[in-house]
C-alpha cells in the first residue's frame, strides 16, 4: 500500500527545520514537489537544496503572520509550480510564560504565527484548490489544544483556535473536495522542545503509554496519510499523534 504524491505540489510552512522538514522530507520522498517557507530565506532555501532542489523543490522567506507577504509568497509559488495542492500548516513558535508574565507581545507574537498565520496561508492557497475542485488543508496543532498547559496559555490557545479554525473550514470547503483536518502531536525532540529540562524529559516520558518522545518522521507518516487518497473521506478531523498520551 504505497502512497503516490507524484503530480502533487505541497507548501510546507516552517519546513526549513524540524517536524516541518521532517514533513517536507516525507511529501517530497512520496513523490511530490515541495515549497518550503520560513521567515529565514536561506535556511527555507538550504532544506530545498538538500530535498533535491531545481524545480521539484524550492524555498521562500515568508512570516506567515503578515498578510502582505502570505499574498506574495503563494503567488510566488503558483507562478512556480502552477498549483498547491497540499497546504501543511506547520510554522510555529512559543513564548512560554505563566499568564501573569504573559506580555501584550508575547500574546501577540504567538497568536499571528500560529492562529492568524493558519487563516492567511488558508485563504490564499484555497482560491486556488476550490478553481481545481481538489486540496488537502493540514494544520499541526498540538495536544496542548485539547488539554491546556501551565506556562502555555498564549500557545494553548493558539492552538485551540486552530482547532475551531480547522473544523469550520472545513465545513466551508467541503462541497468543493478540499479537506481540512489537523495533527496535535504530543512532544518531539525538536529545537522547540530543546529547553526543556531532562528531567521534565523523564517525567514526560513516563507519562507516554508507548515509554519515548516522538520524532519528526512520527507526525510526518499522519501528514502524508491525511495528503494521500486513503484518506478522502476525512475532514475536519483532529489526529493526535503522541504516543498515547492524550486519551
Ligand atoms: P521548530 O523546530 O522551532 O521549527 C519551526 C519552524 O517554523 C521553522 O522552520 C521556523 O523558521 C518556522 N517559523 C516560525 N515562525 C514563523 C513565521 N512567523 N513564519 C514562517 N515560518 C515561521 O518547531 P517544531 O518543533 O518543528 O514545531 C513545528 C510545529 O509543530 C509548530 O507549529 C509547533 O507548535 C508544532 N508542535 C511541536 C511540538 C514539539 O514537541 N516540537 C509538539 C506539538 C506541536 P524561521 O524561524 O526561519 O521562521
Amino acid at each position: 500500500m504505497n502512497i503516490d504524491l507524484s503530480g502533487r505540489v505541497a507548501l510546507v510552512t516552517g519546513g526549513s527545520r524540524g517536524i516541518g522538514q521532517a514533513i517536507a522530507t516525507t511529501l517530497y520522498g512520496a513523490g511530490a514537489r515541495v515549497a518550503i517557507c520560513a521567515r529565514d530565506g536561506a535556511r527555507a532555501q538550504d532544506a530545498a537544496r538538500a530535498l533535491g532542489g531545481g524545480d521539484s523543490a524550492r524555498g521562500y522567506a515568508c512570516d506567515v503572520g503578515v498578510a502582505q507577504q502570505v499574498e506574495d509568497t503563494v503567488a510566488s509559488i503558483e507562478r512556480d509550480f502552477e498549483k498547491i495542492d497540499v497546504l501543511v500548516n506547520n510554522a510555529g513558535i512559543t513564548r512560554d510564560n505563566l499568564m501573569f508574565r504573559i506580555g501584550e507581545e508575547d500574546w501577540e507574537a504567538v497568536l499571528d504565527t500560529n492562529l492568524k498565520g493558519t487563516f492567511l496561508m488558508s485563504k490564499h492557497v484555497a482560491r486556488g484548490m476550490i478553481k481545481r475542485r481538489w486540496g488537502r488543508i493540514i494544520n499541526i496543532t498540538s495536544v496542548v489544544g485539547l488539554t491546556g498547559n501551565k506556562g502555555q496559555a498564549n500557545y494553548s490557545a493558539s492552538k485551540a483556535g486552530m482547532i475551531g479554525l480547522t473544523k469550520a473550514v472545513a465545513k466551508e470547503l467541503a462541497s468543493r473536495n478540499v479537506l481540512v483536518n489537523a495533527v496535535a502531536p504530543g512532544y518531539v525532540d525538536t529545537e522547540l522542545t530543546r529547553s526543556i529540562s531532562d528531567q521534565a524529559k523523564q517525567a514526560l516520558q513516563a507519562a507516554i503509554p508507548l515509554g519515548r518522545l516522538g520524532s519528526g518522521a512520527d507526525i510526518a507518516g499522519a501528514v502524508l496519510f491525511l495528503a494521500s487518497d486513503f484518506a478522502s473521506y476525512i475532514t475536519g478531523q483532529v489526529l493526535v499523534v503522541d504516543g498515547g498520551m492524550v486519551m
